[in-house]
């Protein structure tokens, strides 16, 4: 919009509707770049059947389990270079249509050796419950790659079945070790600490200064070349792509890096969020520098 009004009516022209959420931008880029993968979830009521005839339009394998509760919907308004979101707070997920999601996972993970699990918990979930899931991908031989935050990530990586990758901000990392983080050894410091201990890879992105990651006990600084950004929401999801997608084609792990930097780069470079021109990837990839510290 040219301008947003307050306490009036707004009339608009340009709108566009996607199959959005975290777990659908990863989805989405995983897709895009040939792996192949069932998007999964809980899904309810008439924004619930659109999501998965969205789904379907972009060729996207799903398995969702239904839920009473209509599938939230959101509003971004761009309007005079900002955005402003309207956010439902979705709806209740109860005791037994959580039981029905996990058997549903199970039966899903017969067929992966990868799971990515990206953003907050519905209401009525206890905060435990995606340590509940990567209990069950662990011992399916899966491997998690987890993006969350708060209590649902803290409560993850204290679980005994530790997620393979997570990725934290530096802000998380902070409130999980209860430390301030000033600079790049202070952070290489705080990942140090025993609470990390069993998580194989730890990707602290950030933004266009590229990302510091940890993987086993090898610390890389990650540079990334300067881009024109069109609209960088998304971009993280996008990384999780790109990390998990060279991560199944058993990569190096500088191949896995990279590809999850330009993955996250070139979803920056698009209007759609979580949606990325692969055209593009071999020229980001020669650019973007790894520095083990
Ligand atoms: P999140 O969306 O989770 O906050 P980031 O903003 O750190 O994640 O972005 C993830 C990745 O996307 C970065 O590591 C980088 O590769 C790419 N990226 C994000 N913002 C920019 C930017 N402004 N310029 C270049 N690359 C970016």
């Amino acid at each position: 919009m040219e301008q947003l009004n307050i306490d009036t009516v707004n009339r608009l022209s340009k709108v566009s509707k996607t199959a959005g959420g975290k777990g659908l931008n990863v989805s989405r880029v995983l897709a895009q770049l040939g792996a192949p993968i069932t998007a999964t979830g809980v899904i309810g009521g008439h924004y619930g059947n659109y999501l998965t005839e969205q789904l379907d339009k972009d060729d996207i394998h799903h398995n969702f389990s239904k839920i009473a509760g209509e599938t939230r919907s959101c509003i971004a308004i761009l309007h005079e270079g900002q955005q402003t979101e309207i956010l439902e707070s979705g709806p209740q997920v109860s005791k037994e249509e959580q039981a029905n999601y996990i058997a549903n996972f199970e039966k899903i993970l017969s067929d992966a050796n990868y799971v990515t699990i990206s953003g907050s918990l519905p209401k009525g979930i206890h905060h435990d419950f995606y340590s509940v899931l990567t209990e069950k991908a662990t011992l399916a031989n899966a491997r998690v790659l987890l993006d969350t935050s708060g209590a649902t990530l803290k409560r993850s990586i204290e679980s005994d079945y530790k997620p393979f990758l997570i990725k934290p901000n530096e802000t998380e990392i902070a409130d999980l070790i209860g430390k301030e983080i000033k600079s790049e050894p202070t952070l290489v410091e705080a990942l140090e600490d025993e609470k990390f201990d069993g998580i194989e890879w730890i990707v602290v992105t950030l933004g266009a200064d590229g990302a510091l990651v940890k993987n086993k006990n090898n610390y890389y600084r990650v540079e990334i070349p300067t881009i024109d950004v069109k609209k960088p929401v998304g971009s993280g999801d996008s990384t999780i792509a790109g990390l998990a997608y060279a991560l199944y084609k058993n990569e190096t792990p500088e191949v896995v890096i990279k590809t999850g930097m330009v993955t996250g780069m070139l979803n920056t470079q698009e209007e759609k969020t979580g949606y990325i021109n692969v055209d593009n990837f071999e020229a980001l990839f020669e650019q973007v520098k790894i520095i083990k510290i």
